[in-house]
């Protein structure tokens, strides 16, 4: 196989509040915030990028911040949960951490022989802590659809994924693989499509190694049947978009350049950092974006 996906690479939600989700994911869930930029799309808004201390790519969790807008429905065709591995023996941690800071949860409960701890972030989106001796960063993600097979196709005879348990109307699926991010789920779900606003997953990006591969995938994509955007410079990776079978949105990300591309690991997410073809506009963007605060380490 001359192109390849490497796995998840960030799963992208909407949220209401950017400070309330900054408490929320760095200083509850212990993320560190790598990237605090805009939206490139609508530049008055921030785009934050959560991962771990390098922000490898299969660890980041990112959020466009929509101050006001009205929540989204959950439904079939969304990315349902995202799911962040935990130590194997940390579960009795993470549901006193989680009950200090206020936070119901369910469980723990057993998945494919894992506990799990299930809860909602402050805009109501569907987050879980799985404990496993997977690599840290994200365990998997939920994949919710009506109809699962013309998904399962893709991920299975396309992507590379092989269907590894199955349990009721869950199916996972993995790559053989060690790095975060090699697992996912589909729910085979009876509800109506959702509708995407705030509280809910915006799309999922898989990794591929280069921009040679990228291209590979751009060329192929066609062939099956999709619809693949042109590449979009997202600076710290290049993406193609495209819709799956079940409506999904999925995006192609390159794993270069990474998040250290414009600022030093130690200080990622540290300033807001803006494409070249913002810079001009710095002045009147950051007079509309609200001040933000990193969360005092607890
Ligand atoms: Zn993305």
């Amino acid at each position: 196989m001359t192109k390849q996906i490497l796995g998840i690479h960030h799963v992208t939600a909407i949220c209401s509040d950017a400070q309330r989700n900054l408490e929320f994911y760095s200083g509850v869930l212990g993320l560190r915030l790598v990237k605090r930029t805009v939206n490139f799309d609508d530049p008055g808004s921030y785009h934050l990028y959560y991962g771990d201390s390098a922000g490898h790519p299969g660890t980041i969790m990112t959020f466009f911040a929509w101050p006001g807008a009205e929540r989204g429905r959950i439904g079939s065709s969304q990315v349902g949960a995202t799911a962040f591995t935990i130590p194997a023996d940390s579960v009795s941690y993470w549901m006193a951490r989680l009950r200090e800071h206020g936070v119901s949860f369910e469980g723990p409960f057993e998945r494919f022989g894992e506990q799990v701890l299930a809860f909602s972030d402050p805009d109501g989106m569907a987050v879980e802590l799985v404990a496993s001796s997977s690599a840290s960063g994200i365990h998997s993600a939920t994949l919710l659809e009506s109809n699962e097979a013309a998904t399962a196709a893709l991920l299975t005879d396309t992507f590379g994924f092989k269907l590894v348990q199955k349990n009721g109307n869950r199916s996972r699926y993995a790559l053989e693989s060690s790095d975060p991010g090699s697992m996912v789920d589909v729910v085979e779900s009876k509800s109506p499509v959702g509708r995407i606003a705030v509280g809910n997953i915006h799309h999922i990006a898989w990794r591929t190694p280069n921009d040679e591969q990228q291209l590979e995938w751009l060329r192929a994509l066609p062939k099956l049947g999709y619809h693949p955007s042109d590449v979009r410079d997202r600076v710290y990776f290049h993406s193609i978009y495209f819709r799956e079978p079940g409506g999904i949105l999925f995006e192609i990300a390159t794993d270069p350049p990474g998040f250290a591309f414009d600022e030093s690991l130690e200080d990622l997410g540290s300033a807001i950092k803006l494409p070249p073809w913002l810079e001009g506009n710095r002045r009147q963007i950051e007079q509309v974006l609200p001040s933000l605060e990193l969360p005092v380490k607890a």
